[in-house]
């Protein structure tokens, strides 16, 4: 395959290693599918081999070598045929597109094809997305237009009709958990966590990994619900609730991965209840085994184990469950811009009923 670097995206890895192959490249792509699984990576990829010096003495083959000057270039973003585009503030504004309209009519500076990677295409501002598609309905000779998103519906349906559409697909954790370990050097233990905490965005866990970004805060969740759940814990009051609630609404930027954490760790909190269930009813040891290693390879945070079974003391299987259909509507209604503190008493008062 011409790109290694992209990992769990067979498909999309195959249709543009074809596309390669047989010379017959779209003008306009759209990679489609979440955050962190490699659309930008595989568009740089594709860039560079469409563009590689040394790939002119190597026929049949696809993968650009990353040393020439071209691939240099690309990879440090100087390349005169390779633009990046990001939104300006909020939006992708019309003088962006305008300015690759124009810069579409002018042969290549130096390598073959012109590419231009748009990135968060659906931030288009109305008049950039009118824009867009009169680029789209004319292609030029060696262009090649990627446009990335992670939110395939709100694109207007012409410009995806005139976009040959790539689509991405969250990255399977064990997946993830190889890559981890066998490319970045991480201990099996820390890279399983990784891997199911990043919910299939490579970009993730290989940015916690590496300390590129902050890890997630997971001991202050793990904390938060231990306070509520525990009978003497500090969550006694509704106050602690109207507080706690007041402290996630100022962590704004982080508040879809801390109801994420939240959520894998009731999913947790469910199958270890599930499986302290099976040992009070008393099934064979053979079935018990089986249930204990079933919870182990399914629990996210297998090493908070713990923690899970003495709270799960104080919780029950339906009630666990029942949380993250809570935690889960909750997020829905602050994305549909619903009163954010509103939103989160409402879900720390349903969690923890009578504190
Ligand atoms: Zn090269």
């Amino acid at each position: 395959m011409f790109c290694e670097e992209v990992v769990g995206q067979p498909e999309a890895l195959g249709l543009l290693q074809r596309a390669l192959e047989t010379g017959r490249i779209a003008h306009a792509y759209l990679f489609a599918g979440p955050d962190g699984v490699g659309k930008k990576t595989l568009a740089l990829c594709l860039a560079r081999a469409l563009n590689c010096l040394d790939l002119d003495n190597k026929p049949g083959s696809f993968a650009p070598c990353g040393r020439c000057l071209s691939c240099r270039k690309i990879a440090c973003g100087n390349h005169p045929d390779v633009k990046v585009v990001s939104p300006d503030g909020v939006s992708v504004r019309i003088d962006q597109i305008r300015e690759i309209k124009k810069e579409m009519s002018y042969r290549p500076y130096e390598g073959r094809y012109r590419v231009w990677i748009l990135e968060d295409c659906d931030k288009m501002t109305e008049q950039a997305a009118n824009s867009t598609l009169k680029v789209l309905e004319e292609p030029q000779e060696r262009s090649v237009f990627i446009l990335l998103t992670s939110n395939v519906l709100s694109l207007l349906p012409t410009i995806v009709s005139r976009c040959q559409v790539v689509r991405f697909n969250p990255v399977g954790a064990a997946v993830i958990s190889g890559l981890l370990r066998e490319r970045y050097a991480i201990p099996a233990e820390k890279a399983r966590l990784l891997a199911f905490l990043c919910h299939g965005s490579v970009g993730k866990a290989v940015g916690w990994a590496t300390g590129r970004i902050p890890m997630p805060p997971r001991d202050e969740v793990i904390a938060l619900v231990g306070g509520f759940l525990s009978p003497l814990g500090p969550g006694s009051k509704p106050g602690a609730i109207l507080r706690a609630a007041e402290a996630l609404e100022k962590r704004k930027d982080d508040l879809d991965e801390i109801l994420d954490l939240l959520e894998d760790w009731y999913r947790d909190l469910m199958i270890v209840c599930e499986a302290a269930h099976h040992h009070e009813t008393g099934h064979g040891a053979t079935h018990e085994r089986e249930a204990d290693e079933l919870s182990k390879a399914l629990v996210v945070n297998l090493d908070k184990l713990e923690t899970l079974e003495e709270q799960a003391r104080v919780c029950s299987t339906e009630r666990a469950a029942k949380s993250i259909g809570v935690i889960e509507a909750t997020r829905q209604s602050i994305r549909r811009n619903a009163n954010v503190r509103l939103a989160l008493e409402n879900m720390l008062f349903t969690l923890f009923p009578g504190v």
